[in-house]
């Protein structure tokens, strides 16, 4: 049986649902396709959820800093886990039904669930019937990467899918892995009560960041009782009576860790190998991903790539910017391209990391003569009177053109602040707009122009 629609959308990700409105809005039948849980990745397993456990670790937290802030609370903090899990639940479940409910009330688009993979350049299979259509876009994301390490079959261990139904405080979490996921994970568990140890191949933490970055990151999350173990590369895994045990073969003593749950963190890979590919001639590099160029066409006409799977960026927004890029450049006569945008993040640790542009390591890998500036948080008042003062502020911005070129801000507010400086990166305007603005007092905003205030040369 063979159905004809004019366009197609593989995946309900951060990019496919939007897509498929915009497709369905201007008279293109149009069939989206998932095989699992509407939304994707960060409405189910991944911003969302963590986000929302986030706030529950934090509010602990909070909680047992009470005395800092003449707040006295009488007993010992106990945090209710099966009362976080069910809040998590119920705040993804939300998000989950917004989506499904606006992709199955858009006029000219189905929704059907179902593994698609491809016949040819313009058919998908779904479960027993072929479709087909001229236009066909993937958005089908990524998973946990899992590491094909001694040990790795005998035992059990978590990833973030299975992440979301723990309802139980693990006595020990071993994160293997000191990447963003990971350390979410372990700053969390950490706030709810485990004991968590941190296992990082790499000589540092979140090693694509500065060394100052990752420097203090480790020192917050060592500061809340966090145990990190670096440079270990040589990992198996072994079953213990209790739980798991993580030797660390070439590492200093002692070169065994043991826990009673395992988290591997170690990266993503996209779901692009059970997608017959292959049948289509979309072509992929050697890790995977679906070449595409810059306004997101594969190696076939008619079809797009978008979200994690072409490898252009790993975040909800640099998914949903895809659709954006995609949706201009088809429906809108607007030529937008993937490299217009700035790249832009967020670590979600408590005090957050934002960053935005450049980092150091790029700046000067760049040759462009720079100027940096750095503040520490405690010197801003926000901070302080949050009695939340670590971290720092760290901006490069160019000495010729006085275009700001990347921002570190690792401190409360980060998250939101590094906008400031990426709305003034993305006008093309010189650092001064933003030295001269006036901000809004008590901020953390409003150090920013002092900080641009006092640059160096960057030696
Ligand atoms: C723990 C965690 C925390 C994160 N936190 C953040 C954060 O705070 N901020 C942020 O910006 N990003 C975060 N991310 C990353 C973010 O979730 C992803 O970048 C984002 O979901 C974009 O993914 P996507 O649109 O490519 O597809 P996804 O969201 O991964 O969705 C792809 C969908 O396609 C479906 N699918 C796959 N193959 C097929 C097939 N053959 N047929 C049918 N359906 C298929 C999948 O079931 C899935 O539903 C986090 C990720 C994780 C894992």
């Amino acid at each position: 049986m063979s159905e004809k629609y004019d366009a197609i959308v593989i995946g309900t990700g951060q990019a496919g649902p939007p897509l498929a409105v915009r497709l369905g809005q201007s008279g293109r039948k149009t069939a989206i396709i998932e095989r699992k849980l509407v939304g994707g990745t960060c409405v189910n397993n991944g911003c969302i959820p963590t986000k929302t456990l986030i706030a529950s670790a934090r509010a602990a937290h909070i909680a047992r800093r009470g005395a800092d802030f003449g707040v006295v609370i009488g007993s010992p903090i106990r945090v209710d886990m099966a009362r976080v899990k069910a809040r998590k639940d119920a705040i993804v479940q939300q998000s989950n039904t917004g989506v499904t409910n606006w992709i199955k009330r858009t006029q000219n688009v189905t929704l059907i669930h179902g593994q698609a993979r491809f016949e040819g350049p313009h058919s998908v299979r779904v479960n027993d019937t072929s479709l087909e259509a001229p236009e066909i876009f993937i958005n089908v994301g990524g998973r946990a990467s899992i590491p094909n390490m001694p040990g790795i079959r005998d035992v059990t261990f978590l990833t973030n899918s299975s992440m979301m139904d723990v309802d139980f405080l693990p006595e020990h979490l071993l994160v293997i892995g000191g990447s963003y996921i990971g350390l979410e994970f372990a700053q969390m568990y950490r706030r709810f009560g485990s004991r968590v140890t941190v296992i990082e191949m790499a000589p540092r933490l979140i090693s694509r960041e500065d060394e100052d970055v990752s420097a203090c990151v480790q020192a917050i999350l060592e500061g809340e009782g966090i145990a990190v173990r670096l440079n270990a590369e040589c990992l198996s895994l072994a079953r213990r009576a209790d739980g798991i045990a993580v030797h660390l073969g070439c590492e200093d003593e002692p070169r065994e860790v043991a826990g009673s749950h395992l988290l591997l963190a170690i990266g993503r890979v996209p779901n692009t190998d059970d997608l017959g590919l292959d049948k289509a001639g979309v072509k992929t590099n050697t890790r995977g991903f679906i070449e595409v160029d810059d306004q997101l066409r594969t190696s076939v006409p008619g079809i797009w790539a978008l979200g994690d799977a072409n490898g252009r960026g790993a975040f909800t927004h640099t998914s949903y910017n895809d659709y954006e890029i995609v949706a201009a450049n088809l429906l809108d006569n607007d030529p937008r391209r993937v490299t217009d945008r700035i790249m832009t993040y967020a670590l979600f640790v408590d005090p957050p990391l934002g960053r935005c542009g450049m980092t150091e390591r790029e700046v000067r890998a760049s040759g462009k003569r720079a100027l940096v500036g750095k503040m520490m948080m405690a010197r801003v008042g926000r901070a302080r009177e949050r009695s939340e003062t670590q971290g720092f502020m760290q901006i490069y911005v160019d000495a010729d053109t006085k275009r700001i070129l990347g921002a570190a801000l690792l401190g409360t507010e980060g998250d939101e602040a590094i906008h400031c400086i990426l709305d003034v990166m993305a006008a093309g305007a010189p650092y001064t707009t933003l030295q001269r603005t006036m901000h809004i007092h008590p901020t953390v905003s409003e150090l920013l122009p002092t900080l641009l205030g006092d640059l160096k040369p960057l030696t």
